[in-house]
């Protein structure tokens, strides 16, 4: 592409958007009377303006029917979770009953851990990751190694790029360190895309040699969701976990996706921690004794819905649905692109910061990580100051994430122009 920094081209491409329309959708933060340059819907994306009313149903059907909402109105809480699951399924490529929104996602992490971490000692044990993965997995996986009574420095392998964690992690060293560690491997367990550096891994890769050597695999989506296109049916892994507050904009502690391959969709002697969910639904209310899990990933339920945050998904989900991912991971890129564009430009003259995140298609969604050198907190207060909210990772980054849903060509120049404003003031 051959872009061009300028407001008019910005407005031609956001002419030409089919999505755009999908905008008005969400409601910005103000700053100053204006809708805030937001950028940060990898952290937390935007509410769009079906929520609340999504909300107000479930409050009526509370106050209207008490206990009876479990059956009766549009969507009966006792099956709540089953309107979640076809527009979930189509969002990362699985079967219907290979996907279920359940819990939150660290606790997902873990049960899926219970399950497909089965290490044993003096022969599969360690877990592969990659290095400088999102705090919240290096514990559950820390924690994980412990219980089983391991030594996390012996039983994790952290795989990084040659110079450091900054450096994209190349597939080929992936691939070959699955190879030469497969006889100790219990489990390969890697984001989708990288919470810091923005990269996005070959997981259809991973996963297939993971595979091939007998490995059990699973993937943390949370930055993946709703961000790149998924097929995890055919991709194989054993399991995958994802969030719906970043990217899916379901808000703050929404609920957690988990996918279960379809080839453990009938394994009722896989171990789990079991709850009643969980429990063959056709026989759960007789409240007897012994376990007896749903086909497929329902199985691994604990609780019942969480009805508010359901709702609020739904909500979202919809829009995701009405957009199509193809098309929202063909405007992503252009968008994107542009973004990458205008920050080189500015880099050019005043040498600020290196891109972290890779350049090629194949490995990135839609947020650029900038390491940035000691102006890089200043420029972050700037930028907050004058309206356009990013976020800021220690040691030294600048996330940046322009999100196809509701961010425009527009948005992405303008954050430029303050890019340029907070040089231009220095001088
Ligand atoms: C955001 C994120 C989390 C957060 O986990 P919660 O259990 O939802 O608090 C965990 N892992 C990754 C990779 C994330 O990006």
């Amino acid at each position: 592409m051959n872009y061009v920094n300028s407001l008019e081209y910005a407005q031609n491409l956001d002419n030409a958007d089919a999505l755009a329309g999908f905008r008005q959708r969400f409601i910005f933060p103000q700053h100053e009377g204006q809708p805030a340059l937001y950028f940060c819907g990898n952290s937390l994306g935007l509410q769009p303006d079906t929520v609340r009313a999504a909300l107000h149903a479930e409050l009526d059907q509370w106050g209207t029917y008490g206990v009876e909402g479990h059956f009766r109105g549009e969507h009966p809480w006792m099956h709540y979770h089953k309107f979640l699951t076809p527009q979930a399924a189509r969002l990362v490529g699985a079967l219907p009953h290979e996907v279920v929104i359940m819990n939150t996602l660290t606790v997902n992490l873990h049960l899926m851990m219970v399950s497909f971490y089965r290490p044993v000692r003096g022969g599969k044990y360690k877990i592969m990751m990659e290095a400088g993965a999102f705090p919240s997995d290096q514990y559950a996986v820390e924690t994980q190694v412990r219980w089983h009574g391991f030594d996390p420095d012996d039983a994790i392998i952290e795989l990084q790029g040659a110079s450091g964690r900054e450096e994209a992690l190349k597939t080929e060293d992936i691939i070959e360190a699955i190879e030469r560690e497969a006889d100790q491997l219990a489990l390969i367990m890697f984001g989708g895309v990288n919470y810091y550096t923005g990269q996005l891994y070959d997981l259809e890769r991973i996963a297939a040699t993971a595979r091939k050597f007998g490995v059990c695999v699973g993937f943390d989506l949370a930055h993946a969701a709703g961000n790149v296109p998924l097929q995890l049916h055919d991709w194989g892994p054993d399991f995958a976990v994802w969030c719906s507050y970043k990217y899916l904009n379901s808000g703050p502690g929404g609920p957690s996706g988990c996918f279960v391959h379809e080839r453990h969709a009938n394994n009722p002697d896989l171990p789990r921690f079991g709850g009643w969910w969980g429990h063959d639904e056709s026989e759960r209310f007789q409240m007897r004794k012994g376990f007896k899990p749903m086909r497929g990933a329902e199985g691994w339920q604990l609780s019942n819905a969480q009805i508010f945050s359901f709702a609020a998904h739904k909500a979202s989900l919809d829009l995701f649905d009405a957009a199509g991912m193809p098309a929202l991971r063909a405007k992503s890129l252009l968008l994107s692109g542009f973004m990458r564009h205008i920050l080189e430009e500015v880099n050019e003259q005043y040498g600020f910061c290196k891109i972290i995140t890779p350049a090629n298609p194949d490995q990135c969604g839609c947020q650029i990580s900038l390491l940035t050198d000691e102006r890089g907190r200043e420029i972050f207060k700037y930028l907050e100051e004058n309206g356009a909210i990013s976020d800021w990772r220690e040691p030294n980054v600048i996330r940046l994430a322009p999100v196809p849903l509701y961010n425009s060509f527009e948005d992405v120049w303008k954050l430029g122009q303050l890019f340029l404003s907070f040089f231009e003031r220095q001088k």
